[in-house]
């Protein structure tokens, strides 16, 4: 547990969120979904227990199938477009947190990646952690 709540908002701010729990897992992941929605890089990712989260605040959603066969919610503003969260149909307890809304990204240093088979050759891709072609864990960005 962490003394402090983490916080965090999209980049116009309409969106907030506060969590009252320490991250599960914290990682950075290159399927080709999160390419897309990360500028072309890896997503940067927390995971929490969904019932410490208290999201304020109107989001749009797109769900998709993703590359692991799960079914992926995501969460984003709709006024200024920042992804925040996702959340895999089948496993209601976690809710992944997209790092870049965090107002302490400090806390969020990845300690593994995952779907490092999809990303482009000039990736960079943190050698002191562990690595992984697909995905290993449950939960799913
Ligand atoms: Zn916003
Ligand atoms: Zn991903």
């Amino acid at each position: 547990m962490t003394s402090k709540p983490i916080t965090g908002r999209c980049f116009c701010g309409a969106a907030q969120f506060e969590v009252s729990s320490a991250p599960i897992l914290k990682r950075a992941c290159w399927c080709r979904d999160c390419q897309y929605l990360s500028c072309g890089n890896a997503s940067i990712n927390v995971v929490f227990a969904s019932g410490d989260i208290v999201i304020k605040g109107e989001l749009a959603e797109y769900a998709s199938v993703a590359d692991s066969g799960q079914i992926i919610r995501r969460r984003f503003c709709p006024t200024c477009g920042t992804q925040m969260f996702s959340e895999a149909m089948s496993q209601p307890g976690y809710i992944v947190v997209r790092v870049g809304t965090l107002d302490q990204p400090n806390i969020a240093e990845p300690t593994s990646v995952i779907w490092t088979a999809s990303a482009p050759d000039w990736a960079w891709i943190n050698p002191h952690v562990p690595r992984f072609e697909k995905h290993v864990e449950a939960v799913q960005e």
